[in-house]
């Protein structure tokens, strides 16, 4: 019998993250050894911002297999349905930030953009329920705080940690904005992320990638 194959018993996660729109807005897409792939809060807001992600997608030899919203502010959301028509996939979010998502248009006005509604076709997920793509399961955390039902999704496998808006390298989510509270925000940060490995990659919203164990030492906003 062959010795067992290391990455098909651990498989482990690839990313790529794209920058888009006028908010900077950091968009992941995830895959395993699969091929399938999630793709995380798709900021795409044009045309060359939609074909870089779909380029990147036919190049890789991707599929897409699940579309995810950490949260439903409005730099999170601007590509949601070109996603959800381009694959025909359904928008998995929290039920919790249907009003988020209705107040985007709000914001939408205010920066000149178009006004957009939330996909036809949405699946709502649960905090503690994990969610799948190709061979692989996201553990889906609740984070609220910056928004009022953020979640993160974790896959320990590989460490890795899509926080939205939550935590940024020695930063915070703002919590200014209608559902945002700091003290709910700084518990979601301390029981829930800092609990992690200190070795798990935090992929953020916007900014830099950075680690649980560097934002447990310098991240002069919540302290552990
Ligand atoms: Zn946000």
């Amino acid at each position: 019998m062959n010795a067992p194959n290391f990455k098909q018993i651990c498989s482990m996660l690839q990313v790529k993250s794209f920058v888009f729109n006028e908010f900077q807005e950091n968009t992941y897409v995830v895959w395993d050894e699969t091929l399938a792939c999630a793709i995380i809060d798709p900021g795409c807001s044009n045309y060359q911002e939609q074909k870089q992600l779909t380029n990147f997608i036919e190049m890789e030899g991707l599929k897409p297999s699940l579309l995810l919203n950490t949260h439903c502010h409005i730099d999170h959301i601007l590509g949601n349905n070109f996603v959800v028509d381009t694959y025909q996939l359904p928008l998995h979010m929290h039920e919790g930030e249907l009003f988020t998502y209705q107040d985007a248009n709000r914001w939408a006005a205010m920066f000149g953009l178009p006004n957009f509604e939330v996909p036809h076709q949405v699946v709502f997920l649960q905090a503690g329920t994990p969610i799948g793509f190709g061979s692989s399961q996201l553990e889906v955390l609740s984070t609220p705080g910056h928004s009022v039902a953020s979640l993160s999704f974790y896959h320990a496998e590989s460490q890795f940690l899509f926080v939205g808006d939550v935590i940024f390298q020695h930063s915070i989510g703002r919590t200014d904005l209608p559902g945002g509270n700091f003290e709910i925000l700084a518990k979601s940060i301390r029981e829930v992320i800092y609990t992690l490995p200190d070795t798990t990659c935090i992929f953020s919203g916007h900014g830099s990638i950075t680690q649980v164990g560097e934002e447990k030492k310098n991240n002069p906003f919540v302290k552990l």
